[in-house]
């Protein structure tokens, strides 16, 4: 059960096209706290946060969409879906001053986990450029 638990939090950390921690986010299997959700999209808090408002948005089918880079044509209604849907979230949040949307593709963009999502930060003064 070890090498199981090793073998998937390194898989996690590449592109293996294996599920996620948000599949089992999606199933419930994991509670979150969910903050909007439609057919297509799924937001839920950020379970460390990087800023006061710290929500991940994700396609609720990956449909190969494990990062942005591996986006199609197909995808791009999903994927405006994905942006309009994120300016919907913050201003329900109240970010009236402004938020960051974030996409971290691959190692260099330091993602972790492949299901392509969104991050929206908000609630204090970003620092620029990131890291
Ligand atoms: P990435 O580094 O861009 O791939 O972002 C993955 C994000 O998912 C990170 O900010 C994690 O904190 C977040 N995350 C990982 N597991 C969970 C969880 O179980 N609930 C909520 N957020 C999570």
């Amino acid at each position: 059960a070890n090498e199981e638990a090793a073998a998937s939090a390194a898989s996690a950390l590449r592109d293996t096209g294996a599920p996620t921690v948000f599949d089992r986010i999606l199933s419930k299997q994991i509670r979150s706290t969910v903050v909007y959700e439609d057919k297509k999209v799924l937001a839920f808090r950020d379970i460390s946060p990087q800023a006061p408002t710290h929500i991940i948005l994700i396609p609720k089918e990956r449909d190969g969409l494990t990062r942005l880079s591996k986006a199609e044509e197909r995808h791009e209604e999903i994927l405006g879906h994905l942006l309009y849907t994120a300016k919907v979230v913050a201003k329900q949040e109240g970010l009236d001053d402004g938020y960051r949307i974030v996409i971290n593709d691959g190692p260099d963009g330091c993602q972790s986990v492949y299901h392509l999502h969104l991050h929206l930060l908000g609630g204090r003064k970003l620092g620029w450029p990131p890291g």
